[in-house]
């Protein structure tokens, strides 16, 4: 699936998710938290439920495309800083 084409959004002093509270940071475009609660909100209505709206897109658990296994750190030895 590829990326869909979205028009160029703006801060503009008033919270994204439509709850109309006025924003004090002028670069914001949500307050805190609003942004997660907006995009629940539009994965509930538009597919109903997480499992359904990571599906349509081409993941679950046959997919093999899931979030990336964490890089794993280097040995003990090279992590400490001037040790003996
Ligand atoms: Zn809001």
């Amino acid at each position: 699936m590829t990326k869909q084409s979205v028009q160029a959004v703006y801060p503009c002093g008033e919270c994204y998710c439509g709850c109309g509270a006025a924003l004090d940071d002028p670069r914001a475009f949500f307050l805190t938290g609003h942004d997660k609660r907006a995009e629940a909100e539009v994965i509930r209505e538009k597919y109903g439920s997480v499992v359904a709206f990571v599906v349509a897109h081409g993941y679950g658990p046959k997919s093999r495309r899931g979030p990336k296994p964490k890089l794993a750190l280097p040995p003990a030895h090279a992590r400490m800083r001037g040790g003996k």
